[in-house]
């Protein structure tokens, strides 16, 4: 057994581990970083890059389908072998920087295999090393959830880890879930020409919360893509690699048979493997319970970060939680508490959904503004003219609190709304912003305007940030 001794041990080479690694070594400590898969991480490897490299694949066959609108007469040919080619490749690239980086750390002190703890200071790696650490940032991520009804039949489903290996598109789809990246990933085979149904067994489709907005995002996927909302489907093998899915709805009971089926029901962090008894945690629901200013586990030297945290599973939010639990790690006990960014969340779906600064189910009394994007000038250019946008404020302050989000390229708007809420701006600070026409931000100043007149704040804006335009 190889027995080591370090500051800080980082269970984890991906996002979180490697940002927590490096303020580790900015800190002057001696770490080690155990990884037990390939390096490259979710990100790069099998989350947000490959997704939306099949998405910007989808795009172009969306943009083909659409053109005739504008006068433009064209026929796509999909080569499904040439798009999940170009998927990997780029795949490839970006997940080749990761993995180049991480290999030109100290082999010495990078370790390869499976962590788990014996001692609240001391890990074990699979039967070859034992670490003594005098603080340990755990940043082990999540997997794909696979429910109990599913798992005898593993080796048949997809998962969003397996997708991106498809050497061609396949026929048919059948995809469990409704989340964000069930409806990236189903939208995206869909527009690519798979036929594709999807099964919830509950009615959610996407993650925004205004009651209003999750009705009018259920109708607008419900326009383009087969949703089986409400719906336990069975599945049973057939044939060599495909299956059929059993489901009871209106019509009665039914039977398909698809080629494939991609469970997309939902993440889990990676805590099990850990042995987490022995670190001496509390625990709520198997996740060790940590402060999210600091990412410590209790008083303990234990940190946690990352998509393992169970909360905020994004990238940029795992490079935060790795810089501040990896900072903590080196500097304990003498700890210190970071101001967390405003919350932005995004699903590259068409239109695309997004939540900026507090959700809409998060607030108590709060007044709405909003703004259709059926109407709206450049969306109507663009003929992607569906969605609507609502800002929420607070009476009283007019501090811009929250939006939620469908529409075409929200993402811009999303981002917009996230950097008004951190600077704390009030809605009629927001509105003498300048927007640009023809643009899709326009509808944000509608809404803006909207929120002013609910907030009786009207008089205190100028008349020149509430004359409608031609953008409006
Ligand atoms: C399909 C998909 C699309 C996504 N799209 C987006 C997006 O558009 N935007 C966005 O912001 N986020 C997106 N995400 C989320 C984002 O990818 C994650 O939030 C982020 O990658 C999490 O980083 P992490 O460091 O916590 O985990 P990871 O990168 O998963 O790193 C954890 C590492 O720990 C290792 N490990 C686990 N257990 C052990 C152990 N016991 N011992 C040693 N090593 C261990 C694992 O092998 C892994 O390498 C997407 C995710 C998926 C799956």
């Amino acid at each position: 057994m190889d027995r080591r001794e370090v500051d800080v041990a980082v269970i984890g080479a991906g996002t979180a581990g490697l940002n927590a690694r490096k303020e580790v070594e900015k800190a002057g400590k001696r770490w080690a970083l155990i990884e037990s898969g390939p390096y490259g991480t979710t990100c790069a490897r099998v989350g947000c890059m490959p997704s939306k490299l099949l998405i910007a694949a989808a795009d172009a066959a969306a943009a083909v389908k659409r053109a005739p609108v504008f006068g433009v007469l064209a026929e796509a040919t999909l080569d499904g072998r040439a798009v999940m080619r170009r998927v990997r490749e780029e795949r490839d690239r970006f997940t080749g920087f990761v993995v180049r980086s991480t290999e030109e750390l100290p082999a010495e002190q990078r370790i390869t295999g499976r962590a788990r703890f014996v001692a609240p200071n001391r890990l074990r790696i699979d039967d070859h090393t034992e670490v003594a650490a005098r603080a340990v940032v755990i940043a082990t991520g999540s997997r794909p959830f696979v429910p109990e009804s599913l798992a005898s039949i593993r080796d048949r489903l997809l998962l969003s880890d397996d997708v991106f290996e498809l050497e061609d598109l396949p026929a048919s789809l059948a995809v469990f879930g409704t989340g964000i990246i069930a409806l990236e990933l189903g939208q995206a085979f869909a527009r690519l020409g798979v036929r594709v149904a999807f099964f919830n067994p509950n009615e959610a489709v996407g993650m925004l919360t205004d009651p209003e907005l999750v009705a009018q995002t259920r109708t607008i996927f419900a326009e383009e893509l087969e949703l089986h909302l409400g719906v336990e489907a069975t599945v049973t093998p057939s044939g060599s690699r495909g299956a059929t899915l059993r489901w009871r709805d209106e019509r009665g009971e039914r039977r398909e048979d698809f080629e494939a089926v991609l469970v997309a029901a939902g993440r889990r962090p990676n805590v099990e493997a850990l042995d987490l008894d022995r670190a001496g945690l509390e625990l709520a629901e198997g996740v060790p319970v940590h402060d999210e200013r600091t990412m410590q586990c209790g008083r303990s030297a234990v940190f946690l970060a990352g998509d393992v945290c169970g909360h905020r599973p994004l990238l940029h939010e795992a490079a935060d939680e790795g810089r501040i639990a990896g900072a903590n790690a080196a500097r304990f006990p003498a700890i210190e508490a970071s101001e967390r960014r405003i919350s932005i969340t995004v699903a590259f779906t068409d239109p695309q959904l997004a939540i900026a600064g507090a959700p809409h189910r998060d607030l108590g009394a709060i007044e709405f503004g909003e703004a259709s994007y059926d109407d709206q000038g450049r969306a109507r250019v663009m003929a992607e003219n569906r969605g609507r946008l609502r800002v929420y404020g607070e009476p009283g302050s007019c501090r811009l609190v929250g939006a939620e989000m469908i529409g075409p390229r929200m993402e811009h708007v999303a981002h917009l709304l996230a950097w008004s809420i951190a600077t704390e701006m009030t809605v009629e600070e927001a509105l003498r912003m300048p927007f640009y026409h023809p643009t899709l931000e326009e509808g944000l100043r509608t809404a803006l305007r909207d929120l002013a007149r609910k907030l009786r704040v009207i008089e205190r804006c100028r008349p020149e940030d509430l004359a409608e335009g031609p953008g409006a």
